[in-house]
């Protein structure tokens, strides 16, 4: 398998937001947390409410990895423990929303992004902070937990209690998990009264406003490398990319990637980076990895998603996109890569 093609919404050119020649009325800032980099960039705020905006945010990303984490204690492991047990689990008032949020865009997306599949993740060992795991799982395993159909549609809630009907079931909110934080870190901006700002965790990102007299700007780097296109972004849109090469090994000349095709129980098939443009980031987040999953057929996904601006690369490095896509994508190259225009299927 050819090197899996290289996408990221990356904060176009660093360059971009520091340097000499920088206005003072740009701040960037970097947090550590998601085992990522998290960048602010803020336009036009104090020092004192640029510092409370750092240290809300860190709080509340820092907090809501550790609540989330699917492999190390927390209150998702928690709740996956009584899950598999059968058994029913009080939730935090703060998760419920969550895990609706997470079964209706499941639902919507033909269950393509199925956060119920924890354990297929894990039986392809990528729940380990280093995978250790280099072999694929034996086939009858992964075939017992694609037969088991574990799906977001299998929770009910009885007052604040989580109860599963399928013990297969176990949750990972890793596909959502950043955009649903990206979403928190502009709330609080928005609560501190920054109007103008950037929230870019790994290349995951959504903006505020505009950066001073004009609109956010952000790369999308290229298959090979470098950057692709670069891309406006409006006032409460977000960026957001699945790529294959994110988290991947390597046995007997195949790469394994880590995004699961829950129908077939084997890693996704077709497309090597999907980047979307929406508005909620944890919506964005959840249709560029439905898609990923929906491999060629991507167009009815994200049809079904009521996403309108993708641009999907697949395992040969072929690009396609849909047409609010094509008309924002600046080409830096002087002789732009052929992009194939797909329009969205009516259903
Ligand atoms: P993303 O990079 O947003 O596409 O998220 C990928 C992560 O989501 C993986 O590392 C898994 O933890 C989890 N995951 C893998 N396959 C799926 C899937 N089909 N639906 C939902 N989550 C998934
Ligand atoms: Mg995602």
């Amino acid at each position: 398998m050819r090197q899996a093609a290289a996408l990221l919404g990356l904060a176009l050119l660093s360059g971009l937001f520091s340097g000499c020649d920088e206005p003072p009325r740009l701040r960037e800032e970097r947090i550590q947390v998601f085992g990522t980099w998290v960048d602010l960039a803020l336009w036009g705020v104090d020092d004192a409410t640029a510092a409370r905006a750092i240290r809300v945010i860190q709080g509340d990303l820092g907090d809501l990895h550790t609540r989330w984490h699917a492999w190390q204690p927390g209150e998702l492991t928690r709740i996956n423990a009584a899950l598999a047990a059968g058994e029913s689990v009080d939730v935090a008032d703060s998760m419920r929303p969550v895990l609706e949020r997470a079964r209706t865009l499941s639902l919507r997306s033909g269950d393509l992004f199925n956060p119920a599949i924890g354990r297929l993740v894990a039986l392809w060992g990528f729940h380990a902070d280093a995978p250790a795991k280099r072999v694929p799982p034996p086939a009858e395993a992964i075939d017992a937990l694609v037969a088991a159909v574990p799906k977001m549609g299998d929770l009910a809630f009885d007052g604040s209690r989580l109860l599963s009907r399928n013990p297969a079931v176990q949750l990972d909110l890793g596909a959502f998990a950043k955009g649903y934080g990206v979403d928190i870190a502009i709330g609080r901006l928005q609560d501190l009264g920054i109007r103008d700002a950037m929230v870019n965790a790994g290349g995951d990102l959504r903006v505020l406003g505009r950066r001073g007299d004009r609109d956010w700007r952000v790369g999308i780097r290229a298959p090979a490398g470098g950057l692709l296109a670069a891309v406006e972004i409006a006032d409460g849109e977000s960026v957001f990319t699945s790529g294959t090469y994110e988290r991947q090994f390597e046995h007997a000349g195949t790469r394994y990637h880590h995004i699961i095709d829950p129908r077939t129980g084997y890693p996704a098939r077709g497309l090597s980076s999907v980047t979307v443009i929406g508005r909620d980031g944890a919506e964005a987040d959840a249709a560029a990895t439905a898609l990923l999953v929906a491999g060629r057929d991507w167009p009815r996904t994200a049809r079904a998603l009521g996403v309108t601006a993708v641009l999907a690369i697949d395992e040969q490095g072929a690009l396609q996109a849909t047409p609010g896509m094509a008309d924002r994508l600046q080409f830096l190259d002087q002789s732009p890569p052929a992009l194939g225009i797909v329009p969205l299927p009516e259903i």
